[in-house]
Order: structure tokens, then sequence, then C-alpha cells
């Protein structure tokens, strides 16, 4: 037995507590550089080598021992070698003799240098705290997470930034990783669950668009991004990062309705305009029972209203019919400002007359509602020009000259009316 623990690196000690004395194993010695000769058995001496701070918890373990508290004697401490430096062991020790009154009397022990444990469980430390302290700098939450073999999967760590992105704590995620489900937008939930399982399918980065919900911050925007790693036991570990996407959706949208819209008006620009009615004329196309009016609309004489009156409030003059054509609308109808004081309205589904009645109604509610300027009121009135969509139509651009043409002759008749084309 001693032979085969002295082969293992760890020393064997026997004491005696009548005598006050111990007696090492040359393994014991060997493990702190000590010669045979060079170790007393005095039991003061022990203790003298002994690191100081951790002097008075080897007594109180041992004393806890010697008075049938513990099962065993179990420390962790260092001890001083012949060098004077000082090595970690892990202690431990049973007394195997005791008088009739429960006085121990023998204890046996070993002592293991743990030295080399303790150094690498040091440099994992400062790796975890490394990788904490880093990910916890990031933006977003940084995690891992293991999807196992059965469906199932749980998060094996999260950075500190989901306390931002989830409003929950890292603690609460490891411990139920299905807290997400109640954050995601219900909206968004179908195209979260199923951009998972298409990256678990072919294997590939998991990349997410979606809305969530939080007490705190209300209604955000969030981007999932991981790359998955096959385990050996066959589950897969995606490692990523979560980070808010708020301000650029909104940024994104901003460009969109900026690229889209008349900024003086808020109606659609000419460009998007004349997509959407291309996209009607090819729905005309397809159906050929499919009616849509398209209407070209100019403000008269506006240049006088500008002489008159300065730009500022041309540009007013220009705000106040686009309230007054918007207020006409239907939710199938789209109106869009084509040139500087010109107006295209796309009306879907309406016929000749329904056009007719439409045009006339938005010159009335135009003549009733003068734009007031300083007490003053300045009228308005508008020349119309309206054509039918057809399947014949080859381009948008036909049924667009077309009712150009009508608008062309309400002018030459005299303004404010409508001519059909
Ligand atoms: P009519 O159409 O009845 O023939 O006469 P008009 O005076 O409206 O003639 P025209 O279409 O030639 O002129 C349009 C005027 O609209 C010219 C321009 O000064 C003015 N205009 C164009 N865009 C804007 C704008 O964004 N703001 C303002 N204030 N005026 C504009
Ligand atoms: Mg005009
Ligand atoms: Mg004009």
């Amino acid at each position: 037995m001693a032979l085969a623990i002295q082969g293992s690196g760890t020393g064997i000690w026997d004491r005696d507590l009548l005598r006050g004395q111990i007696h090492y194993s040359t393994a014991w010695k060997a493990m702190l550089a000590y010669a045979e000769h060079e170790v007393s058995t005095r039991i003061e001496d022990s203790y003298a080598r002994v690191h100081p701070d951790e002097l008075e918890h080897v007594q109180q373990a041992m004393q806890a021992h010697f008075n049938g508290q513990t099962e065993q004697y179990h420390v962790e401490h260092r001890l001083r070698c012949r060098d004077g430096s000082y090595k970690w062991v892990c202690s431990r020790g049973k007394v195997v003799a005791r008088d009739a009154q429960g006085n121990a009397l023998r204890m046996l022990g070993t002592t293991t240098d743990i030295s080399n444990l303790r150094s690498l469980a040091k440099r994992l430390q400062h790796s975890v705290e490394l990788v904490t302290r880093l990910t916890d700098q990031v933006p977003g939450v940084v995690f891992q997470y293991l999807s196992y073999r059965d469906g199932s999967g749980s998060f094996t760590y999260v950075s500190a930034g989901v306390r931002d992105i989830f409003e929950v704590t890292p603690e609460q995620l490891l411990h139920d990783p299905e807290i997400i489900h109640h954050c995601v937008h219900p909206d968004d939930l179908a195209v979260y669950n199923a951009a998972r399982k298409e990256a678990e399918r072919v294997f590939s980065n998991w990349h997410v668009e979606y809305r969530v919900q939080l007490p705190r911050q209300g209604l955000r925007w969030r981007l999932g991004e991981a790359r998955p790693q096959r385990e050996v036991d066959g589950s897969i570990a995606w490692h990523g990062v979560v980070t808010d996407i708020t301000e650029r959706k909104r940024f994104e949208r901003e460009l969109h309705e900026f690229a889209s819209m008349d900024a003086l008006t808020q109606l659609a620009n000419r460009r998007v305009f004349m997509a959407y009615l291309g996209t009607e004329l090819a729905r005309i196309q397809r159906r050929d029972m499919s009616v849509s009016s398209l209407l070209m609309c100019d403000l008269d004489h506006f240049k006088l209203v500008n002489d008159r009156w300065g730009h500022g409030i041309g540009d007013r003059a220009l705000r106040h019919f686009s309230d007054i054509l918007r207020s006409q609308l239907r939710a199938s109808d789209l109106a869009g400002r084509v040139g500087g004081e010109e107006f295209a309205v796309l009306l879907s589904g309406a016929g000749s007359f329904p056009a007719r009645d439409f045009s006339c109604r938005v010159q009335h509610a135009l003549a009733s509602e003068p734009l007031r300027v300083d007490g003053e009121e300045i009228h308005l009135t508008l020349s119309i020009g309206l054509t039918q969509l057809t399947p014949q139509d080859s381009t948008p651009d036909t049924a667009f000259g077309r009712a150009d043409k009508a608008l062309y002759r309400a002018k030459q008749n005299g303004r404010n009316r409508v001519e059909i084309n």
C-alpha cells in the first residue's frame, strides 16, 4: 500500500497524538524536496511549514475532526518546501484510534501535490474571466446554445447583454431557454422558429431579423446570428450573438419612405406612382373584365398664386390641395405628385362614371374649401383629364399620355373642368 501510494506522487503521514509526534514517508519528504533526515517528527515543526494564511483553517479542520464533528479531515493549503517556496497540497486524514473517552490517539493521512491542478484551475479561471469580460463588452448578447438530437436545447453560456436584449438575467435564460419565445412578437414567431429549423436542417448559419415586445423598452428589432458546430454526441453547438437593430430598421424605413414619397405633400412620388400604374396595368391585362381609371390633375393658373403670394404660400396651397385629394381616396386608390402642381390618381376598379363623379367631388371640395391666409381666401381650381386603362395599353406611359391629352383639352376648353379621352 505504502509503495503504491509512493508511486502516485502522494506522501503519507502517521501522527501520534500522545507523544506529539508525526512521521512522514520518504515520498512525502521528497515531494517538498527534503532529504530523509531533514524533517523532524515534532508536530510543532509540521505546523510551522503550513502557510500562515491557511494555518488557522488547517488547525480548525483538524480540531473538528478530533472532536468527531467530521468523518474525515480534508483541507487544501500550502506547505513550505526546502527552498522556502510554497506548494499547494491536498491533505486528507482520519483518526484510527481513540481512548475510552473518545480522545484521538492516532491519525493516518495523505498529502497530495495539487500545484499543477491549482495552476490549471487558475488559468482556466482566467480564461473564463477573460471570455466573460470580453463578451460583456459586446453590444448585444453573446451566447452558446446546444441543440440536442431529441429537438430540445439549452443555453450553456449567455453574456450580460441579455439584460438589455431580452430584459432577463443570464441565470433566467440558462435555466429556461423558452422565455425568449415569450419576448418574440407574435407576428414574428413563425419566422423566428422557421429560421432556426432551417439552419438546423441544412446545418448553415442562423440569421434572422425579428421584433420583440419587452416590458421596459416596448417594441424593438433584434438580429440573431450564429454558426453551428457538430459535437461528438451528435448535438449542435451554436455560437452567436443577438444585437439591437431597431435604429437601423427605423433608418431603413425612413429611407424607403424618403425614396417613395413626395416630401412636400406626403403623396407617392412620380417613380412609385408609375411603378404602381404598371402593376395595375398588368392586373387589367390578366383579367379582361377589370376596369380602372387614371386621372391627370393640374392646378389652374398656379403661377399667379406664386406671383401674388410668394413661393411659401404656393407650397401651402399644394399641401392644402393634397389634403383635399387624400380625403376623397378609398383604400384601393393611389394619388401621386407627378410634377410641380400636377397630380395623378389611379382609381382601381372604377369605370368612367365613378371616375367622373370622383373628379367632380374633388373639384367641388376644392371650391368649397379655399386656403385661408391672413384673413384672405385663395381660391384654387383644378383641370382634370380622365382615361380608362385598357388591356391594349402596351406600357403605363401609353395610358399616362392619353390622360395628359385629355388634361390639355380641359385647359383649352376653359379650365376647372373634366375631359375624358
Ligand atoms: P395652367 O396650368 O392653368 O396652364 O397655369 P399654371 O400657372 O399652373 O401653368 P404651369 O403649369 O405652366 O405652371 C406651374 C407653376 O407651378 C410653375 C411653378 O412656379 C409652380 N410650381 C411648380 N412646382 C412648385 C412648387 O413645388 N411649389 C410652388 N410654390 N410652386 C410650384
Ligand atoms: Mg397649372
Ligand atoms: Mg402644370
